[in-house]
């Protein structure tokens, strides 16, 4: 698929993902709709927060495109294994549910393995409600945001987050620490 043909959006997500690949036109397609359900501008970044339901290419669209990103905190992976995604704008007080539906429009070759190439045509030309469920849904409560002290941890000496820190022998350690320290 020659990049220069695509919406400058998309060649944008792509460059950040570093390929292109039905997974990330899946969560291109899913945060486009999620933008245009909650009427989204540009640049509100701060006010989104994207929790995704798993941890594959379709992540990156949503931290290249909305600015929900792991480092700032407003991207929470729920471990689910489903294309499904929430976005709350904090600003609104809106939130809205994505769930990609397509997973049967995979095109099939004789042998049975998916034609990616086709498969990727498809993304990007289906209409939303062929691929995507899109509900809104009532706001989750805003976090409070937790600022927390380091310990250090008694066998490596790098500091910690208090709250990830586990307790052996009355000294707090990291967790990759505790894992070695087990007998
Ligand atoms: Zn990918
Ligand atoms: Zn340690």
């Amino acid at each position: 698929m020659d990049l220069a043909h695509l919406p400058p959006d998309l060649q944008e997500v792509a460059r950040f993902h570093g390929h292109l690949c039905p997974g990330l036109l899946i969560g291109y397609r899913a945060a486009k709709a999620a933008a245009r359900a909650l009427d989204l501008g540009r640049s509100q970044d701060e006010e989104l927060v994207a929790v995704v339901e798993n941890d594959s290419c379709s992540v990156d669209a949503f931290q290249a495109l909305l600015g929900t990103t792991f480092g700032k905190g407003n991207l929470k992976w729920q471990d689910h294994g489903k294309q499904v995604f929430t976005v709350t704008d904090r600003r609104q007080n809106r939130a809205v549910r994505v769930a990609f539906t397509g997973d049967a429009l995979r095109p099939r070759r004789p042998d049975g393995s998916v034609d990616r190439q086709a498969f990727m045509e498809i993304l990007l030309a289906a209409p939303d409600e062929q691929i995507l469920k899109i509900q809104e849904k009532p706001p989750a409560p805003p976090e409070v945001a937790r600022i927390e002290p380091s310990l250090t941890c008694a066998r490596c000496g790098e500091a910690v987050q208090a709250s990830k820190a586990v307790q052996k022998d009355g000294q707090p350690l990291c967790r990759p620490c505790a894992r070695e320290a087990r007998p």
